[in-house]
């Protein structure tokens, strides 16, 4: 098979993922969402903009993925260390509650590794002008629901999840059944998580926001008044916010309002994905001009 054929398969199955992962889960938000939403309720239009803009992302993701799994499998034979064996088979042997630990494992253990490399790496894209101008998509949202989870450009989303994906696969050595299993077992978590963390419910979980990133933890995050800004960057686990300080709880009845100020941001995939290399052009143009 050629590279434009195994390219093509890839793409045509990332869509049909996507459109699974991220439509079929969004309904109960959705709904949620238009019961009791924070403010105005979101319009159809404000998922539809978010879901294309998503589909396009995975697509684009595609050859960036393969090529980092195809230079992660080069790489590791040239290590001058031995990548650590992982296997979460050990856990199952415990007696009766085996199976359910395996699970659980396979849940945390993806969940914990992704949060500590995103807190950083969140936190260096609303630091370094470069990265920010990738990141400021998912900010953009000046009505954030429940699909905005998935309002990502793709160079961003490359540099939340494909580079971990590379150096893992560089650290640690865990067969590929078991990392199948464990990918698709967090991602049953964290995927709704997400969805729900940047969902437009009026709700309040003030036992649960010092554990988990809830909506009002995670909204502070996409807040535009400026007290909020540069806080709560984990996507799971505040424990990283915690213990770097930049945790900032919400307080009762507070849903700040989101997105970046001047309109309701990329409504469309083109503009979405590649307007960012035009303000990077400009702001370059600008600062070499006289
Ligand atoms: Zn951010
Ligand atoms: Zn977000």
């Amino acid at each position: 098979m050629s590279v434009g054929e195994l390219l093509l398969r890839k793409m045509l199955r990332m869509s049909g993922g996507t459109l699974i992962w991220t439509v079929l889960p969004l309904v109960p938000f959705v709904v949620a969402e238009q019961l009791r939403p924070v403010g105005a309720r979101p319009a159809w239009r404000d998922y539809l903009s978010n879901l294309t803009i998503s589909l396009s992302t995975s697509v684009l993701m595609v050859p960036f993925g393969l090529a980092a799994g195809l230079l992660a499998q080069q790489l590791r034979a040239h290590l001058p260390w031995a990548p650590f064996e992982l296997s979460f088979d050990t856990i199952a042997r415990v007696p009766v509650a085996g199976p359910a630990l395996q699970v659980l494992a396979m849940v945390a253990v993806p969940l914990f590794l992704h949060d500590l490399w995103f807190y950083w790496a969140h936190r260096l894209s609303h630091a370094v002008p470069f990265l920010w101008e990738f990141h400021k998509l998912h900010h953009s949202d000046a009505h954030m629901n429940c699909s905005t989870f998935a309002r990502d450009q793709f160079i961003q989303a490359i540099w939340t999840a494909f580079f971990p994906i590379l150096t893992l696969g560089l650290l640690v050595d865990l067969d590929l059944r078991q990392a199948g299993r464990a990918a698709l077992y967090s991602n049953m978590f964290f995927v709704p998580w997400s969805m729900f963390c940047h969902s437009a419910i009026r709700v309040s979980l003030p036992g649960l926001d010092r554990l988990l990133v809830t909506p009002q933890v995670h909204r502070l995050h996409h807040s535009a008044e400026p007290a909020h800004q540069n806080t709560n960057f984990a996507d799971v686990l505040p424990l990283f916010d915690r213990l770097f300080g930049t945790y900032r709880a919400p307080r009762p009845g507070e849903f700040p309002a989101t997105g970046l100020g001047g309109g309701p941001g990329p409504g469309t995939a083109w503009v979405a994905q590649w307007g960012a290399f035009g303000d990077l052009i400009r702001r370059r143009r600008r600062r070499c001009t006289p």
